[in-house]
C-alpha cells in the first residue's frame, strides 16, 4: 500500500459546457495505492476549482469541486484483464497508471448541468434584464397604460412617475 499525494496542473479543460475546471487549474490529488492480487486498486479524493456561468442570472463564479474515486487498474494477463473488456475495466500499461480518464470522467459526472452561483440566486428581471441580486429590493416596474403613457410624455421628466 502507498499513498501519494500529487497537484497536476490541468493540460485540457475538464466539465461540462456551463461549468468546468480550466485549463492550467491546480488539481490537489489525494490517493492510496492498494496491491491487490488482480492489479492495483487506486482510491482517494481529488480536488479543485470548477468555473461556472450561472444559468439564472449568467454570472461567472467559481466553486470547489471535490470528489472520490474508487479504481481498479488490471495487471497485464490477470483474470481481469482477460475476462472483461476494454471499457469495462482500467489496465495498467507499461507498468503505468493513466488517471486522466477517471479524473475527467468523475469531474464530470460530478457537475451539475443546470449550475447556479447560489441555489437562492434570484436571476434576471424580466422587465429590463438587470440581476435581482443587485438590484434594490423593491426593484418593479410601474407598468403604464398606453393610454396614460401619451398623457406622460406631455410632461416634464421629473414630474413622471418612476419607471
Ligand atoms: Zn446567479
Ligand atoms: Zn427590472
Amino acid at each position: 500500500m502507498r499513498e501519494e499525494h500529487r497537484s497536476v496542473a490541468l493540460k485540457t479543460r475538464v466539465g461540462l459546457e456551463m461549468i468546468g475546471i480550466p485549463a492550467g487549474e491546480l488539481l490537489e490529488m489525494d490517493l492510496r495505492l492498494e496491491a491487490v492480487s488482480e492489479g492495483v486498486l487506486v482510491s482517494g479524493t481529488i480536488d479543485g476549482t470548477a468555473t461556472g456561468e450561472c444559468v439564472r442570472c449568467l454570472e461567472d463564479f467559481e466553486e470547489p469541486v471535490e470528489v472520490s474515486i474508487t479504481e481498479l487498474f488490471a495487471y497485464p494477463g490477470s483474470a481481469t484483464s482477460e475476462t472483461t473488456d476494454e471499457d469495462e475495466i482500467y489496465r495498467i500499461e507499461d507498468e503505468l497508471i493513466d488517471l486522466e480518464p477517471v479524473v475527467t470522467d468523475t469531474i464530470g459526472l460530478s457537475l451539475p448541468l443546470q449550475p447556479v452561483c447560489d441555489e437562492d440566486c434570484p436571476g434576471l428581471c424580466s422587465e429590463c434584464g438587470v440581476p435581482l441580486a443587485i438590484a434594490d429590493s423593491g426593484h418593479s416596474h410601474a407598468i403604464l397604460d398606453p393610454r396614460w403613457a401619451a398623457l406622460a410624455d406631455k410632461f416634464p421628466a421629473a414630474e413622471r412617475p418612476e419607471a
